[in-house]
C-alpha cells in the first residue's frame, strides 16, 4: 500500500458566457504603428482580451471596482460614471487591472529614458548574444533642434541648415562604425564589448508590459510638450492603441488628467486674493504665469 495522500479532488467550476464574447484586438495578433525610419510600437496583447459584446476592456476597471460595493453589474452610462469618478479621486487599483504588452523598437537613447517607468515588466533584445541590427536614429534636416534658451532639457525651433547638415554628417561617422564593429566581432571580440563601440542612436527592441493605471502615468509625464519629441511620438502612437480598448479610462484620463491643471496652495491664494504669488522664485513664477494664461486670467 503506497504512503502517498491520495490526490484532493479537482474541482474547476466553469461559467459560460452568458453573452458572446468579442476579442478587444478584433482577431489581430498585432497592432503595429511606425514611429521614425526605423522604429515602431505594437500592441501585442491586453488584458482583458476577450470582453461581452458591446463593451470594452473598461469593463475590468468596472468589475474590479464594484467588488468594494458588492453591487451588481450594472448599466454601461452608469459604468462611465463610475469609471471618471475613480479617475478623478485618483483610486487607481481598479485601473490596474487592465493590462496591455507591447513590443517596441526605439533608439537606446530613448530606451534609457523609458526604462526609467520602473512599474512595468520588460524583457529586451541583448547586443551580448545577438549582433545589433544595423539601424540608426537619423532626423530629417529639418527637424535638427536649436538648444532651447528657456528650458535647459529642451529643443525648440529648427538650427541653420548647415549646422544640421553638420550634425546629420557626424551622426553618419558615428553609424560608419558598424561595419568596423562587425568585423571585429567577425575576427572574435566579444559581442558584449564590441558594441561599446555603438552610438545610441543605434536601435534596440523589447516587450513591454504595464497597466494602465502606470501607462497613464507614463503618458502624463511623456506625452507632455517638456518630454523630448523622440519619446513623445511613442507615448501618442501607444495612446491610439489602447484608446479604442478602454476608450472610457481614457476619456477619463484626458479629462481629469491630461488636460487638467494642479493649482498649488500658493496659486489658490493669489486668485482668491488678486495679490501676485506669494515667491520670489522665478520658475515658480512664470509656471503661474503660464496657468493664468491658460485659464484666461
Ligand atoms: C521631462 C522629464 C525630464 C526628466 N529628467 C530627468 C533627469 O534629468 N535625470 C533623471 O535621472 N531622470 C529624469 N527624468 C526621469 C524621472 O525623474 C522619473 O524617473 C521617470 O519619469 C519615471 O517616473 P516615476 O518614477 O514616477 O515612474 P515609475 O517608475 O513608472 O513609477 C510610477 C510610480 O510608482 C511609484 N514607485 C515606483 N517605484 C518606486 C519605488 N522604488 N519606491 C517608491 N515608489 C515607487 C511612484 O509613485 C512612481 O511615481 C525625467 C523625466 C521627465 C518626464
Amino acid at each position: 500500500m503506497s504512503d502517498a495522500p491520495a490526490a484532493a479532488p479537482v474541482l474547476i467550476e466553469k461559467s459560460l458566457p452568458t453573452t458572446e464574447m468579442v476579442d478587444c484586438m478584433l482577431g489581430a495578433s498585432r497592432w503595429n504603428i511606425p514611429i521614425h525610419e526605423h522604429g515602431f510600437i505594437a500592441l501585442v496583447d491586453c488584458m482583458p482580451r476577450l470582453v461581452p459584446q458591446g463593451q470594452t476592456a473598461d469593463c475590468a476597471i468596472v468589475q474590479s471596482a464594484r467588488v468594494s460595493y458588492g453591487e451588481g453589474t450594472k448599466h454601461v452610462s452608469e459604468d462611465r460614471g463610475l469609471v471618471r469618478y475613480l479617475m478623478r479621486h485618483h483610486h487607481s487599483t481598479p485601473f490596474e487591472m487592465v493590462e496591455f504588452k507591447f513590443h517596441i523598437a526605439m533608439p537606446i537613447f530613448i530606451a534609457r529614458q523609458w526604462i526609467r517607468h520602473r512599474t512595468a515588466n520588460v524583457n529586451e533584445y541583448s547586443a551580448r548574444y545577438s549582433i545589433m541590427p544595423d539601424r540608426f536614429y537619423r532626423p530629417d534636416v529639418e527637424s535638427v533642434r536649436k538648444q532651447s534658451k528657456s528650458n535647459r532639457q529642451g529643443g525648440e525651433g529648427p538650427i541653420d541648415s548647415g549646422t544640421a547638415e553638420e550634425f546629420l554628417k557626424l551622426l553618419d561617422d558615428a553609424e560608419s562604425h558598424y561595419q568596423r564593429y562587425i568585423d571585429l566581432t567577425e575576427r572574435g571580440v566579444a559581442r558584449e564589448l564590441a558594441r561599446a563601440a555603438l552610438p545610441v542612436s543605434v536601435y534596440t527592441e523589447w516587450y513591454w508590459k504595464c497597466d494602465l493605471h502606470n501607462i497613464f502615468h507614463f503618458l502624463a509625464l511623456r506625452m507632455d510638450p517638456h518630454a523630448q519629441i523622440e519619446i513623445q511620438d511613442y507615448a501618442r502612437a501607444m495612446y491610439e492603441l489602447i484608446k479604442p480598448i478602454a476608450p472610457v479610462a481614457c476619456e477619463a484620463f484626458e479629462d481629469y488628467r491630461l488636460h487638467s491643471m494642479h493649482l498649488t496652495g500658493l496659486e489658490i491664494e493669489a486668485i482668491r486674493s488678486g495679490a501676485p504669488l506669494a515667491t520670489e522664485n522665478k520658475r515658480e513664477t512664470a509656471e503661474w504665469d503660464a496657468k493664468k494664461a491658460r485659464l484666461g486670467l
